[in-house]
């Protein structure tokens, strides 16, 4: 993309650095800049679609702060780029970049106020290598026909990522994750897919295709003498039908698998935001004997009360909280009120992106009930899972 397409949007309370922020992209040979003081006239711009491909972000604003700017953004799936703009506060830079990584939104990098024009040079150069090196683009995302295609065919396929207990180190379940077997472009993971099939209203039917696999898969292997437990990612927009529950108890049903093995995975953002899914589906789930987990835990603010109110089994504590938390004491914070929230509620935990050794050591030291990574394993076709399991299990004797 030449400079000249893209389109930027400049956020800021302050009207002075807003002239100074777009007089410094101009000069760089940007022309599409709009340029805001507050955040609902931002959006409002953006929902008359004016969708911008580059935010840069005031944290530190009155009335809507950047924070809940960026959840805005995450409502509306925004799949642009970021550059967050601070005053002074390091903590809540600190927070608003795990908040918007662990969104997937990509972050090109800070900037302290006013900006220097070397810098933002700087972080715009970087991006556009980036993207010209990565061949297809780094965010490519696919229209929504393509993605209903892909669905209809079959071109969806489910990998399982292991989960092991922190005590015996016994693997303790599955989760199951899209990947979409591209013809052309090969395995896409389901960030570039997912929120598209949501827009056009696939994603239902995309999920009962995913579970169905899902139950066929483990029942393939319970033949093979692996009995896991199996959880399964499900938008609260799904839930939001009750149909989905009467489809979840009669495939069970069908297939002779019992609701009491499979986890339904739910994020927290979209338990507690306006398409929340509703409490009496997830109570119902409940009584079908599923089990109900809450995912990304952290960074959807939920309160204690909000949690109360829902049966859940389990908590997946967010990656952004336990990946690096070793070197991170906000991260390592937020890890540990988390598992103090789930003890006080009677759930198990689970650390989420374990990647690399020193967060397998940390989380080892903690109450954490389960872990699941990298570190551990990637997501894997399904077939792969039995010699993972018994690699594992030789593995786990020196990991001790
Ligand atoms: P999630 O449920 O939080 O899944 C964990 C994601 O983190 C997966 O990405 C997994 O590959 C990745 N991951 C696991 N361990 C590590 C680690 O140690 N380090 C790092 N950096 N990453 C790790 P993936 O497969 O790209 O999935 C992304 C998200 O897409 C999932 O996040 C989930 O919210 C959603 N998703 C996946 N499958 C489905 C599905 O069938 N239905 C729905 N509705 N959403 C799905
Ligand atoms: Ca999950
Ligand atoms: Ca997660």
């Amino acid at each position: 993309m030449e400079r000249s397409e893209v389109r930027i949007l400049l956020l800021d309370d302050e009207p002075f650095i807003l002239k100074l922020h777009a007089h410094m992209l101009k000069e760089l040979g940007f022309v599409s800049i709009r340029a805001f003081e507050n955040g609902a006239t931002a959006l409002e711009d953006i929902d008359s679609g004016h969708i911008p491909d580059l935010v840069l972000l005031d944290l530190s604003m009155p009335q809507m702060d950047g924070i809940e700017f960026i959840r805005r953004l995450v409502q509306r799936h925004y799949e642009g780029r970021l550059i967050l703009v601070s005053g002074e506060d390091e903590r809540l830079l600190q927070t608003a970049d795990r908040l918007v990584r662990a969104h997937g939104i990509d972050i090109l990098g800070h900037l302290s106020k006013p900006a220097k024009p070397a810098t933002l040079r700087g972080l715009i150069e970087a991006w556009e290598q980036r993207t010209t090196f990565t061949p297809r683009g780094p965010g490519k995302v696919y229209a929504g026909a393509e993605v209903r295609a892909a669905i209809r065919n079959g071109e969806i396929v489910n990998h399982y990522q292991p989960k092991v207990s922190l005590t015996t180190f016994e693997v303790t379940g599955v989760e199951s994750l899209a990947r979409w077997q591209h013809p052309q472009d090969g395995m896409v993971r389901p960030g570039r897919f997912i929120s598209v099939a949501e827009h056009i209203g696939a994603i239902e039917e995309m999920t009962r295709s995913v579970f169905h696999q899902a139950l066929v898969d483990i029942q393939n292997l319970d033949r093979l003498g692996l009995s896991l437990p199996l959880s399964i990612n499900v938008t609260a927009a799904t839930l939001n039908t009750v149909e989905f529950a009467d489809f979840a108890a009669g495939e069970t049903t069908r297939l002779s698998v019992s609701p009491a093995r499979i986890i339904i995975e739910v994020t927290e953002s979209q338990l507690i935001s306006d398409q929340r899914a509703p409490l009496d589906v997830l109570t119902r789930l409940r009584l079908m004997r599923f089990k109900l987990s809450i995912d990304d835990f952290g960074t959807g603010y939920s309160s204690l009360a909000q949690l109360r109110d829902i049966p859940f089994d389990e908590l997946k504590i967010d990656q952004s909280f336990v990946h690096r938390a070793t070197a991170d004491p906000t991260a390592r914070a937020m890890y540990d009120a988390s598992l103090g929230l789930a003890k006080q509620l009677g759930i198990k935990t689970v650390a989420e992106g374990v990647e690399d050794r020193a967060d397998w050591d940390m989380v080892r030291g903690t109450e954490c009930n389960a872990a699941q990574g990298y570190f551990i394993a990637k997501p894997m076709p399904p077939g792969a899972l039995p010699s993972w399991v018994e690699g594992w299990r030789e593995r786990a004797k020196s990991v001790l």
